[in-house]
């Protein structure tokens, strides 16, 4: 299938400008459908992160000055103008990254819409006036932007990762350098248009394509940016904790999971089958809270595996571009080599595919990274796809016969991002919500993300919130003034 450049980049974008690559070098941003080029970013390094840190940096005082008022409306001109944007960049989002259009256009609202709340929600955040034990003294607490906030994110959301970073900070006053993923450089550069035409004042959002660890490095070393504010992957996220550590920068950490579902013996089966295949499916599994380990009871476990084998088998895989595909590929050759290796290790161990299993190659899917929705039983804690992210389309099933077994299980693992249960048993469903050691529980629901709710993780899933108030709260300090009167 033809894909049709929808964007070229004119450069990164820091200090109001479009600008090239310090060194004049450029990468290749590539379909993952097709193996074909997107377009082309600018290969940034230090220095041009420390130039994009210059000008994020003498934006700032200004920027903080400004009311919440007015700062709402600039983010609401950003929204407007990503919203006439919209169909390019679902489409762009589609070609550097692979999901269906379809999902893509989700994640461009949810971009849209986070940007709209956050703008809002900045205008309410302020402190108190607090009871003091003291007569001629006043306590008051107020509420301030930390200051230059360096952003890093991943490529699997790369348009609402953006928004979830950006809108919070910059509505209450924090300016920011944001490095997208070397894999979607071109969506973030599309927004950066965005900021453009929406006339925010030069340096409050600015995005530098390039070199992960130089740019990861200049970020952490300059006294200048306050936080590092992180989604990815566990493993580059305790490098960024421990360069933080070393200038006591704040820091939020959105990182890997390995969410299990439950499904309990009492569960609506028809209803978590098809939660499931939702879930499972989406963005090809590569999604931090996608379904990584499935405990089925076992009275229900035949009927669950016959009937989720049979929609994955049932799934059209190709360029997410075309129409009526519903799974598109994965990012890049690594990714399917790597869960093609997980699922040979797990059918060595004793496992059993009932769908898929392997790579796809046929036709027109042969240059690019596909591999078939897969449904795995007979799954045991010794597998890697038990112990590790897949971050791939395959569902992997476990069966149980005690609950609370069930419950350790998923428990016993270092990652605590989402957790799912299925049951129509409403005690269990409030037990296993406290139980599950996680920072999100779905009850008979997979939709767990909105602009509105906190979204993140426990253990070696995370620090801090994004979405929310709580997502807010992590750009803000609270000063205290102690008046003698
Ligand atoms: P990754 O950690 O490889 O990369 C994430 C970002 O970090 C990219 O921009 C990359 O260029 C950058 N990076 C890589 N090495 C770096 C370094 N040494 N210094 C500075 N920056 C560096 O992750 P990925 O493969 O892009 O994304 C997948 C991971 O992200 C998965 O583990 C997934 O679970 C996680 N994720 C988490 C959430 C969440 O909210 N918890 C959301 C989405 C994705």
């Amino acid at each position: 299938m033809q894909t049709e450049p929808v964007f070229a980049a004119q450069g990164m974008m820091y200090g109001g400008a479009w600008r090239e690559a310090q060194t004049g070098e450029q990468f290749a941003s590539l379909d993952p459908a097709t193996g074909g080029t997107v377009g082309q970013a600018p290969m940034g390094r230090a220095a041009d992160a420390t130039a994009a840190i210059a000008a994020a940096a003498a934006a700032y005082p200004q920027w903080k000055a400004r009311t919440a008022a007015d700062r709402a409306l600039l983010l609401h001109r950003f929204a407007d103008q990503i919203e006439t944007r919209k169909d390019r960049l679902a489409r762009l989002i589609t070609q550097e990254q692979g999901k269906p259009l379809r999902e893509a256009a989700v994640e461009v609202k949810l971009t849209i819409d986070s940007f709209r709340w956050y703008a809002e929600e900045a205008r309410r955040a302020y402190g108190a006036w607090i009871p003091d034990p003291v007569p001629n003294r006043r306590l008051i607490t107020m509420r301030e932007p930390v200051g230059v906030v360096g952003a890093i994110i991943p490529w699997n959301v790369p348009a609402a990762m953006i928004a979830r970073k950006a809108a919070p900070a910059l509505a209450v006053g924090c300016t920011m350098v944001l490095k997208p993923s070397e894999e979607t450089p071109l969506t973030a550069l599309l927004i950066a248009e965005a900021a453009l035409d929406a006339d925010l004042p030069p340096g409050v959002f600015n995005v530098v394509t390039g070199d992960p660890v130089a740019i990861g490095q200049a970020l952490l070393e300059d006294e200048r940016v306050r936080k590092i504010s992180f989604t990815g992957s566990t493993a580059v996220g305790r490098l960024l904790l421990r360069g933080a550590a070393e200038h006591i920068k704040r820091v939020s950490m959105e990182l890997g999971g390995n969410a299990p579902v439950i499904l309990f013996e009492d569960c609506d089966v028809g209803k978590a089958v098809n939660a499931l295949a939702a879930l499972k499916f989406l963005n090809a599994g590569q999604a931090c809270i996608s379904a990584n380990r499935i405990f089925v009871h076992s009275s229900i476990h035949d009927r669950v595996a016959a009937e989720l084998a049979e929609r994955a088998g049932k799934l059209s895989v190709g360029n997410g571009l075309a129409d009526g595909v519903q799974m598109g590929p994965l990012i890049e050759k690594a990714a399917v080599d790597k869960v093609a290796g997980m699922v040979d290790d797990a059918v060595a161990r004793g496992a059993r595919s009932l769908s898929g299993g392997s790579r796809l190659t046929n036709g027109d899917l042969r240059n690019g990274h596909f591999f078939a929705p897969t449904v795995l039983t007979g799954m045991t804690a010794d597998m890697r796809a038990a112990n590790e992210e897949v971050f791939g389309p395959v569902a992997s099933l476990f069966r149980f016969d005690d609950p609370d077994d069930a419950i350790r299980r998923a428990n016993d693992v270092p990652y605590g991002l989402a957790a799912y249960v299925f049951t129509e048993n409403m005690s269990r469903a409030i037990r296993a919500g406290e139980q599950l050691e996680t920072g999100m529980v779905g009850i008979n629901e997979i939709r767990i993300g909105a602009a509105e709710a906190p979204f993140g993780g426990v253990k070696q899933s995370g620090i801090g919130r994004e979405g929310g108030r709580e997502g807010m709260d992590e750009y803000l300090e609270t000063k205290l003034l102690a008046l003698g009167i």
